[in-house]
């Protein structure tokens, strides 16, 4: 593993217990580059062919995921792990497979060593759903999930829930659903990790930064949309001993 120090950190207080996955479309030095001009940082970087980059040690508080909410709680940089991976497409093409070996083998060493939940290990886009898309619907979150790093669903697991109320099985895996465009940027989240077929591909990536959302959110209404968030809602609460008789 290579070192590259970045600068811009506090002390951390709380202890870790997330890993957030964030992507960026742009050379590893010009993300250095970037991070640095824009006082932010990461605790690491991979490469485009999987090569991993620390850039500030885990026992410090990387700045990474700005104003974020998961599970209830807020500023989650106080409590996680931010893994940066480059990818051109901002995660709208495959990620390279060795990129992946190295997220998994870099996840499975966290997760062993700070006790992580599964439920915890998730994308920006989830935890900022209004301003992010990283690390895209092409990231690969079910092949992680056998191997234990973040968790997917099984469709039968829909009969087990009785309400189709959208900002109660949001809410229920852990997105921010405070208010009506919250509510409706966090379902599109939603799909750019567990139904990505109704995400809009955005070829402009600059574009695509700036404008993260879909006005089309006619997908919340289908079936399919509805009875995969009732199986995600009862997998995370499964995996969190939350009960999920609602
Ligand atoms: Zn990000």
């Amino acid at each position: 593993m290579k070192y590259t120090k970045l600068p811009d950190y506090t002390e951390r207080k709380t202890s870790i217990n997330m890993i957030i996955i964030h992507c960026f479309a742009l050379s590893v030095s010009q993300m250095i580059n970037t991070l640095k001009s824009s006082k932010l940082s990461t605790h690491y970087i991979i490469g485009p062919r999987g090569g991993i980059i620390r850039c500030v040690p885990d026992s410090k508080q990387a700045w990474h995921a700005g104003k974020s909410f998961w599970n209830g709680a807020e500023n989650l940089n106080q409590n996680s792990i931010g893994i940066e991976i480059c990818s051109p497409s901002l995660g709208q093409n495959k990620y390279h497979p060795a990129q992946i070996k190295s997220l998994c083998c870099l996840c499975k060493k966290l997760i062993k060593k700070y006790n992580i939940p599964v439920s915890n290990i998730v994308g920006h886009s989830d935890i900022a759903p209004t301003r992010k898309t990283d690390p895209g619907f092409a990231f690969p979150w079910k092949e992680l999930s056998s191997a234990k790093i973040g968790l997917w669903y099984n469709l039968e697991d829909s009969l087990k829930i009785n309400t189709g109320d959208i900002n109660k099985l949001l809410s229920l895996i852990g997105y921010d659903t405070k208010d009506l465009p919250t509510t409706l940027a966090s379902a599109y989240a939603f799909c750019r990790h567990f139904l990505p077929q109704f995400v809009i591909v955005d070829h402009d990536i600059s574009h695509l930064i700036e404008n993260p959302l879909t006005q089309d959110f006619s997908f919340t209404k289908t079936e399919i949309f509805i009875n995969t968030l009732k199986a995600v809602a009862y997998t995370y609460c499964k995996a969190s001993n939350k009960p999920c008789k609602i």
